[in-house]
């Protein structure tokens, strides 16, 4: 069966390359691929040009649940559950895949700035796996966004409908986002 093993191993290179392009952090490589730390690293730095950053990462719900972060996830999230729905994408390749799509929405807006991060993303999954955010419907239009999990949420407004004043300024940027969700 050395076939099947190459081929399997091939997919594991292929995975680990996506994820560093895209960004993502040594620890998600590592729990994420059957790649060891030392091929990984190696991959990291021949990709990258770098030793992968030594930095915390981020562990908190709460950053979800910030304004602008908040209709970046929401998006997200709308976007991986109708590729696990309807793509029969599931587990890293469903991350992959969900997330190059968050990208081209993104970055096919004029002045669009990337605000959640692979590994964010990746968290957010593991935060929605263990129950501790859920999607809920906004009243107002409908959308599905990013909670806390076991909040009442009956009246929810989302970010977008009800945008805090220091959003006023980024008005443009709140309706291409707002163009981007629906076009999701
Ligand atoms: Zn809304």
């Amino acid at each position: 069966m050395v076939c099947k093993t190459v081929l399997g191993e091939a997919q594991q290179v292929k995975i680990a390359i996506d994820l560093i392009e895209m960004g993502a952090r040594l620890q998600l490589l590592q729990e994420e691929t059957s790649l060891s730390r030392e091929r990984l690293l190696r991959l990291y730095k021949e990709i990258k040009k770098e030793s992968p950053s030594k930095g915390m990462l981020p562990y908190s719900t709460d950053w979800f649940m910030s304004w602008q972060p908040n209709i970046h996830s929401s998006l997200f999230m709308d976007i991986h559950q109708f590729l696990v729905k309807h793509a029969g994408v599931e587990g890293v390749q469903a991350l992959i895949s969900a997330y190059r799509l968050y990208l081209d929405q993104i970055q096919g807006i004029e002045g669009g700035e990337v605000v959640l991060s692979i590994t964010r993303a990746w968290y957010m999954l593991r935060f929605f796996q263990a129950g501790m955010l859920q999607l809920v419907p906004c009243k107002e239009c409908g959308g599905l966004f990013v909670t806390h999990a076991g909040d009442l949420h009956a009246n929810y407004a989302c970010a977008i409908c009800h945008a805090p004043a220091r959003a006023g300024k980024t008005h443009a940027a709140k309706r291409a986002t707002i163009a981007a969700a629906q076009a999701a």
